[in-house]
């Protein structure tokens, strides 16, 4: 196993050596929201993981995009671009325009190609180039975009079981393998759920772990049962890591400023997009920038490390909380999380700033063409991209 370490959109150590790809291979894609760059580290209780970097690379991290949270950073991951350009800059997003907005989960305004259409994602570009994809549970993979829809989308379930994962990457396995489909990728959401409710660093995610090792045990299994070993890549990426909250770090708007001074506020925890009414902006921000423990940018003062201030959904007033803290209108909005919680136990977030350690993700990738290490100073995600195109017919 080779290990190296991915800091802030540096030379990109990849992991694959150009010259090792003589024919292309069909490439497995695993995105595992919320799986921290540290949580497969001790591989001794980890079997399927440790067979499957036997033959692989690792990075020690991965630093996730501004803002650390699900949809920025799978679309990054898929489009090689960062969200001031591909334009997801949130999980909860609207469009002061034409009032729409964008909810994480199956909101049917969340499939208006309005949000899918900054950037080409990966599979859109390889149906053009008349190949295939195939994507499980991957949220969006419904979506039409630039007028191409997936060759195969199993829709978004939340929250599927790893039994359920067993079953749906054996399907996966079954289109690369029969040569249906050049790239399957397959989305798990289990350890985001868990670490919100338990924590990050709690025995609840430690069994979430597990379970997800079990099915890279059955996966390792079924790659030799059905003589694919040698036959196709595997990518794991996680989209970001998680931090612990405490439940008395919650910064209650209601309390601080006038509300109604807001026209409209959108997402909560570490990151919270406003919209002031007509008159109130210096006020407003005048009264959010006197908040402890969070930090309150105009566009202009959004640092540009972020690549996140020329989106088109970014609000006039931005809060970013510091982490380990959250922000929302008041408590009633976390009750959800709060009702498993006692005092003293804490629970877990993402989405703060990107260069905070427990926000980093995790990578590996596993195959035949994996093994060298391609020293590239292009920044991260346009190396991924270009990694997928190494590896995929063109
Ligand atoms: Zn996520
Ligand atoms: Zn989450």
């Amino acid at each position: 196993m080779t290990t190296r370490r991915l800091a802030l959109f540096p030379p990109l150590l990849l992991l694959l050596s150009p010259l090792l790809v003589v024919e292309a291979r069909p490439l497995l894609v695993f995105f595992i929201d919320a799986l921290r760059y540290d949580y497969v580290d001790d591989l001794k209780s980890l079997p399927g993981f440790r067979q499957l970097l036997e033959s692989g690379v690792k990075v020690d991290y991965m630093t996730p995009v501004f803002p650390s949270l699900s949809i920025p950073n799978f679309y990054s991951l898929m489009t090689g671009r960062y969200p001031d350009v591909h334009q997801m800059t949130g999980n909860y997003m609207w469009d002061e325009k034409s009032g729409k907005k964008f909810l994480l989960g199956t909101n049917p305004e969340s499939a208006l190609p309005l949000w899918w259409e900054g950037s080409e994602p990966l599979w859109v570009t390889l149906q053009k180039m008349g190949k295939r994809a195939s994507m499980y549970n991957m949220p969006g993979c419904q979506v039409m975009i630039f007028g191409v829809r997936v060759w195969y989308c199993k829709p978004f379930v939340p929250n599927i079981s790893a039994t359920r994962l067993i079953q749906i990457t054996e399907e996966a396995l079954d289109d690369l393998g029969s040569g249906k489909a050049d790239l399957a990728a397959v989305y798990y959401e289990n350890l985001d759920k868990v670490g919100h409710y338990f924590g990050a660093d709690t025995y609840p995610m430690k069994a979430a772990v597990q379970r997800l090792d079990a099915a890279m045990v059955a996966l390792n299994s079924k790659l030799k049962e059905k003589n694919l070993v040698d036959k196709l890549n595997i990518m794991m990426f996680s989209d970001h890591g998680m931090t612990n909250l405490k439940s008395d770090r919650i910064i209650e708007l209601d309390k601080l400023i006038v509300m109604s001074d807001i026209e409209k506020m959108v997402g909560r925890g570490p990151v919270v997009s406003v919209w002031p009414k007509g008159g109130k902006f210096e006020s407003l921000r005048a009264s959010l920038s006197r908040i402890k423990n969070m930090n309150t940018y105009t566009k202009q003062e959004i640092p540009a490390r972020f690549h996140y201030k020329g989106g088109r959904f970014v609000s006039p007033l931005t809060l970013v909380a510091e982490p380990g803290w959250y922000i929302a209108e008041n408590t009633a909005v976390v009750q959800a999380y709060l009702i498993h919680l006692s005092e003293d136990l804490q629970f877990g977030w993402h989405g703060y700033d990107n260069e905070h350690v427990d926000m980093r993700a995790f990578f590996f990738a596993s195959g035949p063409d994996f093994g060298g290490l391609l020293d590239c100073s292009s920044e991260l995600y346009k190396q991924i991209l270009e990694c997928y195109c190494h590896l995929l017919p063109h």
